[in-house]
């Protein structure tokens, strides 16, 4: 049997009737008799719609309507946009509520159709779903709020991009990019070098430090580093400017290794969770002054040290890179789109 239906003596397939699909009917208040105009959707599903309200929500429909010449008693006109982001688009415009937005997709639909018909006021009412796409995607996030220039939502999102790898934005195939300035990424980009750089200078400078019980500073402070014993690591000299006065450390070359390491995650992701001490240096293990507490002592310094992290990452003023009006001291008349 074919797939297509049965095969008769004549070689011929009857093809079954496609089954009728049910049209969308829009409910209220897209069915009130005192309309008095009528828009389509590209799909055929009519919204029976108040010149009024459309025209207060909206410059351009404003224009359109007013522009709108058919002699029927209600109007018809068909617009571009499929019934789905319709019926959400100008249910925003009514005193009805809007049905919960689940799906970024769907959302940045409805930023495009708001943004064509300059619906400013949409934007304001897509802040709330847009934040819970912050952790499962920061990038179309970030790029959405950039684009309608809302600077809370967009810092908001650059930081959550720093959990993502830096050579994934930059391969990220992000469809909200595409209406984007080139320099909506490179200013995410900036913002994120300084993070980088803030989080990875605590792996090289530890003048932060201020517990240095740990095992790989023990026998400081002493200005010879022969005198810190310890049976098998190697220990090097460390001049730190602490409160002004500059002190000498002895730690371990392990641990110095081991921060570097460090840097080399912050580099990729500079958070305070992309932070890992699983892996305990053998040489430290095997030291008899180090062994017993390396690991214990790097449990807890690895949470000192993601929770500076955080801070410095935290100080680091987003605003400048993110100012949504003015780009090397010139004022931004609009982002192109
Ligand atoms: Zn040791």
């Amino acid at each position: 049997m074919s797939d297509f239906g049965d095969d008769d003596s004549t070689g011929q397939v009857e093809v079954e009737d496609p089954q009728p699909v049910e049209k969308f009917v829009p409910c209220h208040p897209f069915g009130d008799p005192s309309a008095d105009f009528i828009l389509r959707s590209n799909d055929d599903v009519e919204f029976k719609v108040h010149r009024t309200i459309l025209a207060m929500a909206s410059p351009v429909f404003r224009d359109m309507l007013m522009l709108a010449h058919d002699p029927a008693d209600v109007p018809v006109l068909t617009l571009t946009e499929d019934h789905t982001v319709l019926d959400w688009i100008l249910r925003a415009c009514y005193p009805t509520s809007t049905p919960d937005l689940k799906d970024l997709d769907f959302i940045y639909k409805v930023v495009q159709i708001a943004d064509k018909y300059q619906m400013d006021f949409v934007m304001d009412n897509l802040t709330t779903p847009l934040q819970k796409f912050l952790e499962s995607d920061p990038l179309r996030v970030f790029a959405i709020a950039y684009r309608f220039k809302n600077t809370t939502l967009a810092s908001s999102a650059a930081r959550q991009t720093l959990r993502i790898p830096a050579n994934e934005i930059i391969q990220a195939d992000i469809p909200e990019f595409r209406s984007l300035p080139v320099f909506a990424l490179q200013r995410l980009l900036l913002y994120r070098k300084q993070c980088t750089d803030a989080a990875v200078a605590l792996t090289s400078n530890h003048a932060w430090i201020t517990d240095l019980t740990p095992c790989w500073w023990k026998n400081h402070p002493v200005h010879d580093a022969k005198t810190a014993r310890c049976e098998t690591c190697t220990v090097i000299t460390k001049t730190i400017l602490n409160q002004h006065i500059y002190e000498t450390y002895h730690p371990r070359q392990w641990f110095v290794d081991r921060m570097a390491e460090v840097g080399q995650l912050l580099s990729k992701c500079p958070i305070g969770s992309s932070i890992a001490w699983k892996r305990i240096p053998k040489s430290a293990l095997e030291c008899s002054i180090c062994g017993p507490s390396a690991a214990n002592d790097l449990v807890a310094f690895s949470k000192v040290l993601a929770a500076k992290v955080d801070e410095v990452v935290g100080e680091v003023g987003i605003d400048h890179y993110l100012s949504l009006t003015t780009i090397n001291g010139h004022e931004l008349s609009d982002i192109p789109g």
